[in-house]
């Protein structure tokens, strides 16, 4: 099912006879392959596994089961297209389904007198020619060395030709995605009309490159990653025919690294069968080709190291940590790549918690089963969370760091002291120290990663009449690991729905916030100004009486009861200018409330003690779900105590300034 590289095949495409194809894995004739053993070397020329074990058939190609249907049903129906779009990620069998494709539709069968078949036979002389990649009517092309429209003009030229050999000339284009916009323009009229005797395969990894215009005359099929089991499965096989002992394990890592790429997979094996063969492994007398070979060659860290450096991480030990760290050093491993194994592998703990059937999936190799299940066991999801959050950040300065195992062993310091430090939901239980018997407390763990230093607090609204000890309050963790303080009950009432302006029915403004309110939808200019810059000196509808201050908008008075009038269908308002003083302008109120607010969430116990904690904290925006748009109280309540409802942000949250405080976020 794979294919050897592209420049391989465009070489020895053009040879007049490549080398004949030996014996393969699935159906071919031929005697069995010689064993792979250091005193028994083959004697026929060594060819890549890659290769010898190309799948010849759609029953070989593994993990297509749909794309193979399907064509399949095609060929069974008599209505196979003119044209195929095959894409998938590179080695995953694109050229190669392309390829049965064309012996599909030119096999005549061992009698030569067989038609289109989905099972080609491999023995009739178009099978055979086009498996030895010399078939004068199937044409391979990779279009990442042949852009032009030139290139094209000469395919184009040659599909008016009938076929010389077979039933149907087969053009194969190898990653099309990299024809040029007038290549592409050529191919189209050809595909519009395609010659009866002619079929188009394209392949891409990049499908969304492909024009709409080409993909839209294509039968498309998006060849799948192999899956990881089926891969080890295949891998196996392979190294069974070539007499190649392997560990399970070993395996199952290169079918995880190969990622879904069955020729990837099979390079990797050959390696692994290279250097193992050298360390006297894999043979039929020798012990199996294992992990550490495998992991080594891969530059992967041991997979026990990194489960011990996790231990090392999650116990908070610096030294332990270090001294693997040094040891992956020293033995030329990447500690980048060290540190991406272990957020892997915390990915795996944490995918264990959450799935415990994964316990059980082979395509887990079995040690990650057994210590991943023990972690699993013992770490808290938070605990995970924390870790993969600070993990993945280093790994990002790892990259940028000038020396890379500074910034790694930094990074590891850095977890084991986090692992010392209690998750804030202890932190806040310690702090209610006394209180806590009494207090309704329903603490879970934080997923806050943890740093410690900057801390933000957003505190949401204890103004005046707080209960000052916290003696009713219940905690709860909110949802991004920040944690809420509620009193028991929390009176909490929404904005007043007024404050909006209700197209219909319309309701008059009964008081100027809601006057101002009435015009914020209207004119905003206008509502600018009333908010930012207007006294009101009486209210009495329909008169208002106002003081605006200087440099406002010309016209003010006017135009609110223009506003007024026409909102309402009611001409008897009437807006005043005045001389008196008047009150404060809503933004001036807005402010002066959120400074109480402000002073109140300061010296909230809860948050006294976290300063302490963490004396570079600063107390964050403060903000109240219960005032209106204009930062006040709702005007109903006005005279009500509010309950403290203080909410904490995550402790990674970004440092607040104090000086971004000011009165104008509320304005
Ligand atoms: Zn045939």
């Amino acid at each position: 099912m794979t294919v050897p590289s592209d420049q391989d095949r465009s070489e020895e495409a053009g040879l007049p006879a490549p080398p004949a194809d030996g014996p393969g894995l699935f159906g071919d004739a031929g005697p069995p392959p010689a064993p792979v053993t250091p005193d028994a070397a083959p004697a026929a020329p060594y060819r890549v596994l890659a290769r010898k074990y190309r799948p010849t058939t759609f029953d070989d190609l593994i993990g297509q089961e749909t794309t193979v249907r399907i064509l399949r049903n095609a060929f069974a129906l008599g209505r196979v297209a003119h044209a195929f779009m095959l894409t998938g990620v590179r080695g995953v069998g694109k050229t190669t389904t392309a390829r049965i494709i064309a012996r599909a539709l030119n096999c005549t069968g061992p009698d030569g007198k067989g038609g289109p078949t989905a099972d080609p036979c491999g023995v009739c002389p178009n099978c055979v020619a086009i498996l030895a990649d010399r078939h004068p009517d199937v044409l391979e092309m990779d279009a990442a060395s042949r852009t032009g429209v030139d290139d094209v003009r000469e395919i184009i030229e040659a599909t008016r030709f009938r076929p010389m050999q077979g039933r149907m000339k087969v053009f194969i284009i190898d990653e099309v995605h990299m024809l040029s916009r007038n290549a592409f323009n050529a191919l189209l009229k050809t595909l519009e009309e395609p010659p009866a005797q002619v079929t188009f395969i394209f392949a891409t990894t990049e499908l969304r490159k492909v024009p709409v215009t080409v993909l839209s005359r294509c039968q498309t099929f998006a060849l799948r990653r192999v899956p990881q089991v089926e891969l080890a499965a295949h891998f196996d096989r392979v190294a069974q025919a070539e007499h190649v002992r392997f560990s399970p394990d070993a395996l199952s890592l290169i079918a995880r690294a190969a990622d879904g790429s069955v020729r990837d997979g099979l390079s990797l094996l050959d390696q692994a069968i290279a250097q193992g063969t050298l360390d006297g492994e894999g043979g039929t007398d020798a012990a199996p080709i294992g992990v550490d070979l495998v992991a080594g060659m891969l530059g992967l860290a041991d997979r026990g190291l990194v489960f011990d450096l996790l231990d090392a991480v999650l116990e908070g030990k610096p030294d332990r940590a270090l001294a693997i760290t040094a040891d992956v050093y020293v033995r030329g491993g990447d500690l980048g790549v060290m540190l991406s194994d272990v957020l892997e592998l915390v990915h795996t703990v944490s995918r264990i918690k959450a799935i415990p059937a994964l316990r059980d999936n082979p395509e887990l190799p079995e040690a990650e089963r057994q210590r991943g299940a023990a972690l699993a066991e013992r770490v808290p999801v938070p605990v995970l969370g924390r870790t993969w959050q600070m993990l993945l950040k280093g790994l990002s300065e790892v990259e940028q760091a000038p020396d890379r195992r500074q910034a790694a062993e930094m990074v590891l310091i850095r977890l084991c002291y986090v692992a010392d430090l209690p998750p804030p939901g202890d932190l806040v239980r310690k702090v209610l120290g006394q209180d806590a018997a009494a207090a309704p407390l329903r603490v879970s763990e934080p997923a806050g990663d943890g740093h410690g230093a900057p801390m933000a607090v957003a505190a949401s609204s204890p103004v005046t009449g707080g209960n000052p000890d916290g003696g009713n309050s219940a905690i709860r963790m909110v949802a991004n690991g920040g944690m809420q303080v509620e009193s028991t009950p929390a009176p909490r009432t929404g904005r007043v729905a007024e404050t909006a302006p209700a197209p219909e029915p319309v309701v008059p403004p009964r008081t100027w916030r809601e006057t101002v309110a009435f015009v914020s939808g209207r004119d905003a200019m206008l509502h600018g100004h009333l908010r930012h810059a207007t006294h009101l000196v009486s209210f009495a509808p329909p008169l208002i009486e106002i003081r605006i201050e200087r440099n406002s908008l010309p016209g003010l008075a006017r135009r609110l009861e223009t506003v007024l009038r026409e909102g309402t269908g009611d001409p008897a308002w009437q807006v005043r200018l005045s001389e008196d003083e008047g009150e404060a302008t809503l933004a001036e109120q807005g402010a002066e409330i959120i400074q109480l607010h402000r002073a109140a969430a300061q010296a909230h116990p809860l948050v006294q003690a976290a300063m302490q904690v963490f004396p570079t904290a600063r107390l964050g925006e403060v903000t109240d779900h219960a005032l209106d748009d204009y930062g006040l109280p709702p005007e109903e309540m006005a005279a009500q105590n509010l309950a403290p409802d203080l909410e904490f942000a995550p402790l990674d949250a970004d440092l607040v300034e104090e000086d971004d405080l000011d009165s104008d976020d509320f304005a």
